[in-house]
């Protein structure tokens, strides 16, 4: 019997330590299922009017916010209208069409690029025909031709119990590469942190910088599946770098329920507070409060959620 006994501790100290190894490399999709199955989407009312769905507001210089605070996750979208093109910045959950009421504010010919793949900024894409996202190598691996078929984790609409749709793209838009509208030239930065397919769209004129969920008023997630922490750094780095000098306005992707139907509009400052403070907290790891998410706080609006240190790294 003895002799047995040092076989199986053996055993049993190999599988704890690969299902430890297991949960540390894989906590980004357990974390997400397990949130899943904990979370029951609100219903919304079918007969609500498009008025009550949308909020939109006039920002100036031809840009609009349009918010979809009727659910949960209190989205924006943001409109550029140039004098040939107007650009759609995310374009909405998918639960109410967004294209009648982007046509109210337009008559020009519509281009909708997401911010990035999250199930939330893709919906409703199916209504445009001119489609254009950022050719990735981790993109185009998920296209056939130019169908986009969203990956499980990718997607991550199953939090919200919402398929998965093919997404038809017109055209491919490069890192650093610009949209002329018309009077109006677009910039795209491939910013990578909060997803590897996030990115930032800079108007000159507005001298705005339209931010998706890479910085938000709330929690911004750097634990997901395709998170990685070292990348946003880079990214801050990389805004730091491009706009640095012209300090434009940020213009996220959600607000807080405290915000009321107040637009995202944040100072440059905190992409400098983003930059130092997750910087600072990757040699002093007491600054993250809690495990899994830690959490770093950023401002009084401002919260930065990681995973493990070795997980979304
Ligand atoms: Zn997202």
């Amino acid at each position: 019997m003895k002799r047995f006994i040092r076989p199986l501790l053996y055993t049993l100290v190999i599988v704890i330590g690969l299902l430890s190894l297991g949960v540390y490399k894989y906590s980004p999709y357990l974390l997400m299922e397990l949130h899943a199955s904990r979370h029951t989407p609100p219903p919304i009312d079918p007969k609500m009017s498009e008025e009550d769905y949308w909020t939109i507001k006039d920002l100036g210089n031809s840009v609009y916010a349009i918010g979809e605070l009727s659910w949960y996750q209190k989205n924006w979208h943001y409109l550029i209208v140039g004098e040939e093109k107007a650009v759609l910045f995310d374009s909405g959950t998918g639960r109410y069409p967004i294209r009648n009421t982007v046509e109210k504010l337009t008559d020009k010919p519509i281009i909708a690029i997401p911010s990035h793949l999250h199930y939330d900024h893709v919906g409703n894409l199916s209504e445009f025909e001119d489609v254009r996202i950022i050719d990735l190598l981790s993109v185009r691996k998920l296209a056939d031709e130019n169908t986009l078929h969203l990956s499980r984790y990718a997607h991550l609409g199953f939090i919200d119990r919402l398929d998965i749709e093919p997404i038809k793209i017109h055209k491919w838009v490069m890192d650093l590469g610009k949209i002329d509208i018309g009077g109006r030239e677009l910039s795209i930065t491939s910013i990578p942190g909060h997803t590897d397919d996030s990115i930032a769209l800079y108007d000159p004129l507005g001298n705005y910088l339209f931010t998706g969920d890479t910085i938000y008023k709330g929690a911004i997630m750097t634990m997901l599946p395709g998170s990685s922490r070292s990348d946003y750094v880079r990214s801050m780095k990389k805004l730091i770098n491009l706009y640095g000098a012209r300090r434009p306005t940020l213009l996220g992707g959600h607000s807080r329920e405290a915000d009321g139907d107040q637009v995202p509009s944040m100072d440059w400052g905190l992409v400098n507070l983003l930059n130092s403070k997750i910087k600072r907290a990757e040699s002093d790891k007491t600054l993250y409060q809690g495990t899994l998410p830690r959490v770093l706080s950023i401002s009084d609006e401002v919260e930065f959620y990681t995973g493990f240190e070795w997980s979304n790294k």
